[in-house]
């Protein structure tokens, strides 16, 4: 059979990672977590002094000079995917607060967002991948067979974010971390540039109130559905 292209797009900690990711190992395909490579960009920012946290502040015109010598990469780690940024091993600085922060800024600009979805692509172009992000089903593969688009409530999803920090001693408070993700859901959907968006042909999944097993044996029998028409 042959292999196809996976988009799970949705909002900000809506769990879409984890269902992609799931979904990927349970098929034997790739999963690519776009916004790992958004974050990336940013770390490589905030570490250049390009984005400030302080002040929120950010040079768009030298990030775009200096992304071509940004190099994003992943690896096989013991407990999943480990994000590289220029052969630096980042994915516990890739999700800290000060990055998040200041992700939406970064992914905004039009000239981030043409690099990252070229590199997306070329890391499609063998297909049998699963990728998750915003854009995925709309700009970066608008011809994939399968499109998720997953929501739940900021509420909901501030509190698995939440969670998620303390499980990985970066402790934050949850107003803070609603706070974020509510404005980080305001950047995304009303940028210019490839904006979060529902694709048309996505089938949508609000697993607010749904269990990780649960979520596994939608996705699955949804791959099911769609590979056995082909
Ligand atoms: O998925 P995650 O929340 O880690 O993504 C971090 C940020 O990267 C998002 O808030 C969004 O601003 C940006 N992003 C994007 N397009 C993608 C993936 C992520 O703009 N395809």
């Amino acid at each position: 059979m042959d292999k196809i292209i996976i988009a799970v797009d949705g909002f900000s900690s809506s769990g879409k990672s984890t269902m992609a990711r799931r979904l990927a190992s349970a098929i034997g395909y790739r999963y690519i977590d776009s916004g790992a490579m958004y974050r990336a960009v940013t770390l490589y920012a905030i570490r250049e002094n390009i984005a400030s946290v302080a002040d929120g502040t950010l040079d768009s015109a030298r990030l775009e000079a200096a992304l071509p010598t940004i190099n994003i990469d992943f690896a096989p780690g013991p407990d999943g995917q480990r994000t590289l940024l220029n052969g630096e091993d980042v994915e516990e600085e890739i999700r800290s607060m000060a990055v998040s922060s200041m992700v939406s800024p970064v992914a905004a600009l039009p000239a981030v967002r043409h690099a990252l979805t070229e590199m997306q692509r070329r890391m499609g172009s063998t297909r049998g991948i699963v990728m998750d992000g915003r854009d995925i089903g709309t700009t970066v593969f608008p011809d994939a067979e399968m499109k998720v688009f997953v929501n739940a409530s900021a509420e909901t999803r501030a509190r698995r974010r939440f969670l998620e920090l303390a499980a990985k001693k970066q402790p934050a408070s949850y107003e803070d971390v609603l706070a974020n993700v509510v404005h980080r859901d305001t950047i995304d959907t009303t940028r210019a540039e490839s904006p979060l968006r529902q694709a048309p042909d996505a089938v949508v999944l609000d697993n607010g109130d749904m269990t990780i097993e649960e979520q596994d044996a939608w996705m699955l029998d949804l791959f099911n559905r769609i590979t056995s028409h082909r």
